[in-house]
């Protein structure tokens, strides 16, 4: 498990620009940097933290966006490629269960399997129906440079004031997506 990212040791204190607002977190004492916000859950400050993510039990910030949005791909992609192979099996057992009726006395294992699998593969089509909608929400996030914290404050259509343009966003580390999205560890 990847740290979401601390602040800083000592951050904030020498800003040079004094007139600068600055917020501070009474629990973790330190001053927060923009985007920056304290996860009551986790109870420490995250850096530009996006979400707290009951599923990886950890909160999704400055350093571990990659890998999440990284899990949201994978987990669709295996999730497309179980269903595309289930559906030739499910029609093979289909005609089977149609054609020979006797199979219901026959073969309570072969009937119990398809139950299962049927089962499976439903849940695994409503996965896909859900995460559609749940990738595209993050990977637009991203490309906007918007955490989902900040999304939920901004006004309809206000670009982010962090916003760098997609092509830079894609370099920046906290939301790759050209070829170092691909990595599996940090990029360098
Ligand atoms: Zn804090
Ligand atoms: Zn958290």
């Amino acid at each position: 498990m990847t740290d979401p990212g601390v602040v800083p040791p000592n951050w904030g204190f020498y800003m040079g620009d004094e007139t600068k607002r600055r917020r501070y977190c009474k629990m973790c004492n330190v001053w927060k940097p923009d985007r920056t916000h304290h996860c009551s859950i986790c109870n420490r400050c995250i850096l530009n933290m996006d979400h707290h993510c009951p599923w990886i039990n950890n909160c999704v910030g400055f350093y571990n966006r990659k890998f999440f949005i990284q899990l949201l791909s994978y987990v669709y992609l295996s999730l497309i490629i179980v269903v595309l192979f289930t559906i030739p099996e499910m029609y093979g057992r289909g005609m089977e269960l149609t054609r020979n009726p006797n199979h219901y006395s026959e073969s309570t294992f072969f009937v119990l399997e398809t139950v299962f699998l049927t089962l499976a593969f439903c849940m695994a089509l409503l996965l896909i129906c859900t995460l559609t909608n749940f990738i595209k929400f993050h990977m637009k996030l991203v490309l906007e440079n918007y955490t989902t914290i900040e999304n939920l404050e901004r006004e309809e259509g206000a670009k982010s004031k962090f916003d760098i343009g997609r092509r830079r966003t894609g370099r920046n580390c906290e939301g790759c997506i050209d070829k170092c999205f691909f990595t599996v560890g940090p990029c360098s």
